[in-house]
């Protein structure tokens, strides 16, 4: 038993060695020293042993076990060691390699077209005011001259929330709010969002708008012309051509819109300014006197003028955008020009 019990020792070893991998380290462990291993084989033999003898092969049986453990709790070990020290081989950081940036994020154009327009008139004395989007039909309509049967109210163009409260249209409820908490000298730029209810190439349910007003006494059709010509001048440049055409709106009378000589064919006429030669930027007007007999102001004494603008056609012009719905598809490419 004893020649039986030093084969096995060396049976271990030499198995052992050809191991490099845990499942095959654990079948061996299983068939040295197993329920069903090689040494509990041996503990059956015991019983043909003769008493005087036992304690001493009991021992011997033991100390082989125990030295088989040993042998295979090193060379797991040893696996262990091995699979640890090639991760790190593998996984090892190349401290050369350039890193990731961090992209810079930028303003998106409509707003730094936004800010620009509102920076110019700051410039002129004009102050920003704000109002809510979501607004009544008296601000939106009613106290701008627009009755009830006005087509500007037609279910088509506007978005109702109920009856009597709409999202806003154009920012000029603002001018209303305005004028109704204060007495002239009023001179402010109301700038946001507007709703309607409206959507292709040109156009999203959701846009941008700056209006401005201008009420005092003894304000003239003369001052509109020189504010808004300053305007066109600053933000698209000296010398593009301006004029003014006369136009409707309920809340302004007179009413023009104005028009830049088309930056594309020079005032030829293209595709983009439909062969005029002029594309139309805002539109203007002094304010109509009920506008004014709706705030309380006495129309006989003052006089204003007001006009509107949509960011969105400003941005377009500017940069010779073709499609309005580039700005809300958030396509980094576009806005990548922009930075
Ligand atoms: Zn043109």
């Amino acid at each position: 038993m004893i020649d039986v019990l030093e084969d096995v020792k060396k049976q271990a070893e030499a198995e052992l060695g050809s191991v490099d991998d845990e499942v095959s380290l654990q079948n061996l462990k299983a068939k040295f020293v197993g329920r069903k291993g090689v040494i509990t084989e041996i503990l059956k033999g015991m019983k043909d042993i003769p008493d005087s003898d036992r304690p001493r092969m009991g021992k011997l049986i033991n100390e082989t076990k125990t030295f088989v453990e040993d042998l295979i709790d090193n060379r797991l070990n040893e696996i262990r060691d091995e699979k640890k020290r090639r991760s790190l081989y593998e996984e090892k950081i190349d401290v050369t390699l350039p890193g990731r940036g961090m992209p810079v994020g930028a303003r998106h154009p409509i707003t730094q077209v936004m800010e620009e327009v509102t920076a110019i008139f700051e410039r002129m004395g004009f102050e920003v005011a704000e109002g809510p989007e979501v607004e009544t039909d008296y601000y939106n309509f009613e106290a701008l001259n627009i009755p009830k049967n006005h087509p500007a109210r037609d279910m088509q163009d506007t978005f109702y929330v109920s009856d009597e409260i709409v999202l806003r249209t154009h920012t000029s409820p603002v001018q209303i709010r305005v004028m109704e908490k204060r007495k002239p000298p009023v001179k402010v730029i109301a700038p946001g969002k507007v709703y309607r209810c409206d959507s292709d190439i040109s156009h999203t349910p959701m846009f941008h708008q700056i209006e401005g007003l201008l009420v005092d006494e003894g304000v003239t059709f003369g001052d509109l012309k020189g504010v808004l010509t300053e305007f066109v001048r600053l933000v698209f440049g000296e010398g593009v051509g301006v004029r003014f055409r006369p136009s409707f709106f309920p809340f302004t009378e007179p009413s023009a819109e104005v028009d830049i000589a088309c930056m594309i064919c020079g005032g030829k006429g293209c595709r983009v300014c439909k062969n005029t030669g002029w594309l139309e930027i805002l539109g203007c007007g002094m304010v109509d006197p009920e506008v004014f007999r709706s705030v309380g102001y006495d129309p006989d004494k003052y006089s204003g003028f007001a006009f509107g603008m949509g960011i969105e056609r400003i941005t377009m012009l500017k940069f010779g955008i073709n499609d309005i719905r580039l700005f809300f598809e958030n396509d980094i490419r576009f806005l990548r020009q922009f930075t």
